[in-house]
């Protein structure tokens, strides 16, 4: 646009004239009284008091005007637009109090309704026995091993010295898995995880094997046919059964309180030589209550099985007997869990009531 044009009049040009104006501000004004929510007053705000509005094209016209006539036409413009913003200004007051006033209402919370509680679950206890009874050994330097739980039976039975005619093969009552040809068991104890972990690491091997065991048992409250095993394993040079006994003595104490005595039978493993079952004085009585239940009046509970490393199964595992001595123990995790907590029924543990793991499961 060129210069000041000494030939306009504010009266000739249309968006100036006094009436124009006016007529821009009452609709402008009109509008913003008219806009029930923040919304409608937000367009009518662009379409009167935004760049392409009649006030602001009259005021862009102004720029043109000759200098006498800027004044009356500028304040008369001037006037129009500041009386639209402060209308806009109010009436969006006017509408954000109703608006919060209305969220208020709407969305009002009764502080003093009882909450909506999600039952937070626990984990399985016997998980988290297991886990502290890996604490307790990690904490002594060994290590945590695994292994399959469908497993080869010359894992499971040949190279812990079981014979091909064994009765303990009858008597572990074994899950052959077919065609039995594939020579494959669900394993019966966590011993396959020994072998394994002998053949791995050679010696000298201090690990301790947690896992599932399966045996065709039929679940009562004694017996269940998937149980849990944790079985430990020391090879090194010179290694004694006093080794073993220290470390279960240890193992009990930390379990079961300090203290607790142990007791020690002689027994048969083909994977151990000499084989003993180790007992536990009774949690419960300590011997001391000839009506316990948990003892039978005995004060002593079986724990588990143990012995030093029959020389068969270290050489299985390409170990020099000669050389190398070793001993291993295992025990039942669910027996373990129900002599600690006095669980008197294992079926309790199997059917996956969340009572029982929130009851069991929530030590810190
Ligand atoms: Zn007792």
């Amino acid at each position: 646009m060129s210069g000041p044009n000494s030939s306009y009049d504010p009266v000739e040009v249309e968006a100036l004239k006094p009436a124009a104006v006016e007529a821009a501000l009452a609709d402008a004004l009109a509008a913003a009284a008219a806009a029930t929510t923040l919304d409608d007053l937000k367009t009518a705000r662009l379409a009167h008091a935004g760049d392409r509005s009649a006030l602001a094209l009259a005021n862009r016209e102004i720029a043109a005007l000759p200098p006498a006539a800027k004044a009356d036409a500028g304040r008369r413009v001037g006037r129009a637009r500041g009386q639209v913003s402060r209308a806009f200004a109010d009436r969006q007051a006017v509408l954000e109090d109703e608006r919060d006033a209305r969220v208020l209402v709407e969305e009002g919370v009764d502080v003093t309704l009882p909450a909506g509680r999600t039952l937070r679950g626990a984990r399985h206890p016997l998980n988290t026995l297991q886990d502290k009874v890996n604490d307790l050994f990690v904490g002594l330097g060994w290590e945590v091993a695994e292994g399959p739980e469908l497993e080869s039976e010359w894992f499971n039975f040949d190279a812990l010295n079981f014979d091909p005619d064994h009765p303990a093969r009858q008597m572990q009552d074994t899950f052959f898995v077919e065609p039995p040809e594939a020579g494959l068991v669900l394993r019966t104890h966590t011993s396959p995880v020994q072998v394994r972990s002998l053949l791995e690491r050679g010696v000298p091997t201090y690990v301790i094997c947690p896992g599932k065991v399966f045996r065709t048992d039929e679940l009562d409250a004694t017996h269940t046919p998937v149980f849990h095993q944790v079985e430990g394993l020391a090879v090194d040079e010179g290694l004694t059964f006093a080794h073993l006994k220290g470390t279960l003595d240890h193992f009990a104490h930390e379990m079961f309180g300090d203290g607790t005595a142990t007791r020690w039978r002689p027994s048969f493993f083909p994977f151990t030589e000499p084989s003993a079952e180790v007992d536990l004085q009774c949690v419960v009585c300590r011997g001391t209550d000839r009506s316990c239940r948990t003892c039978g009046g005995t004060g002593w509970i079986e724990w588990g099985g143990c012995g030093m490393v029959h020389p068969n199964v270290l050489r299985s595992c390409g170990v020099d007997p000669d050389r190398y001595s070793g001993f291993a123990f295992g025990m039942g995790v669910e027996r373990t869990l129900m002599m600690r907590y006095g669980v008197r029924d294992m079926r309790d543990m199997v059917e996956g009531d969340v009572r029982f793991s929130q009851h069991y499961g929530m030590e810190i």
